[in-house]
């Protein structure tokens, strides 16, 4: 596999970056991940906005313009030939050779840019989303910035290990009653015919996803509501479902032991998985 590494494609084997990098000393780093289907990127626009955004909260530095990163996705899905799967991007704050909790300077530390694809071959025809998927409930303890996209990824790592060892394939997050999202998706269900989610704030990521999702939704005339629903509410919900750049629309058919209406995936999440995937594809660039 070819990797892109501060400004060269290399073999990744050979990639190489500081042990000081801030991104491994303090999780200091954001990163995004987009589809590719067909070769293509799918809300490449999205991603490279919500990046923008995650840097300029953290007062990180950009690495490259919005054309030069379009540029090196492409290249990196032509280079590796992947026709569905995702490209990862990551940027740090780079180091000065120092461990300091206090940012290096801005104008002498560079940032580091790292990417890198992953082929999934079936990412589109996923078995998991004609089956349904399995979500247990945990508390929500992570740090109140949620909606930069930081790899501090430790907790959601470890809720989705303890949804493993309880036999179910992923956790929805609760704090102070409410449902705040899954360890790597925006959480959804269907009430009374709605779809609901939580609205936008920083107790949750800003999925790109999710935005596309509540579009098609509304242009599709289907009622959407955005607010918080306890688990209580999605265990008596009539369907749930989750959404992310990798899994696109992912129906929930049990939650904590309780299956949802049949057990199956209902035909909200079923219409908007489908709906998303046609028309994502016409703006995949
Ligand atoms: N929420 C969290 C915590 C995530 O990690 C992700 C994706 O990685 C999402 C939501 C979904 O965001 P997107 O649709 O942009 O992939």
């Amino acid at each position: 596999r070819t990797v892109y590494v501060n400004g060269d494609y290399v073999p990744e084997n050979e990639a190489v970056i500081s042990i000081f990098d801030r991104g491994f000393l303090m999780a200091d780093g954001v990163y995004e991940v987009t589809s590719v289907l067909g070769g293509k990127l799918i809300d490449f626009e999205g991603h490279a906005a919500r990046l923008e955004r995650s840097l300029s909260e953290l007062d990180m530095p950009h690495p490259c313009t919005k054309d030069e990163m379009l540029e090196i996705h492409r290249e990196l899905v032509r280079l590796n030939g992947i026709e569905e799967g995702l490209v990862y991007l990551q940027v740090t704050r780079g180091s000065d050779g120092d461990r300091d909790f206090v940012f290096p300077d801005r104008e002498t530390t560079k940032p580091t840019i790292v990417l890198f694809t992953q082929s999934k071959p079936g990412l589109a025809d996923n078995p998991a989303a004609k089956r349904g998927t399995k979500v247990i409930s945990i508390d929500d303890i992570r740090w109140g910035r949620r909606d930069i996209k930081t790899v501090q990824l430790l907790y959601p790592s470890m809720g989705k290990m303890m949804a493993k060892a309880a036999g179910a394939d992923d956790a929805w997050m609760i704090e102070d009653g409410a449902v705040t999202e899954g360890t790597s998706n925006n959480a959804y269900i269907v009430k009374d015919g709605k779809i609901v989610t939580r609205g936008l704030s920083s107790d949750i990521l800003h999925g790109i996803t999710r935005a596309a999702v509540l579009r098609f939704a509304r242009e599709a005339q289907m009622e959407v509501e955005e607010r918080a629903f306890t688990i209580e509410e999605a265990k008596a919900a009539e369907e749930a479902f989750s959404t992310s750049a990798s899994a696109f629309v992912m129906p929930v058919v049990e939650i904590d032991g309780v299956p949802l209406g049949d057990g199956t995936p209902g035909p909200v999440a079923r219409r908007l998985r489908e709906i998303y995937l046609d028309e994502s594809l016409k703006t995949a660039i």
